[in-house]
């Protein structure tokens, strides 16, 4: 089970959006971090 990024409520991990409210739900793997390396040059 994942929260809805918009309204809070449970929503199964299958589900692609929202029963309640329709919002898309991200259920992808968590790997989205390609370009940590250029964050170091803010600084
Ligand atoms: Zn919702």
């Amino acid at each position: 089970m994942v929260n809805c990024p918009n309204c809070g409520v449970l929503v199964e991990k299958d589900s692609k959006f929202c029963q309640e409210c329709g919002t898309k739900i991200d259920n992808s793997d968590s790997n989205t971090q390609t370009d940590v390396s250029s964050d170091y040059e803010k600084k």
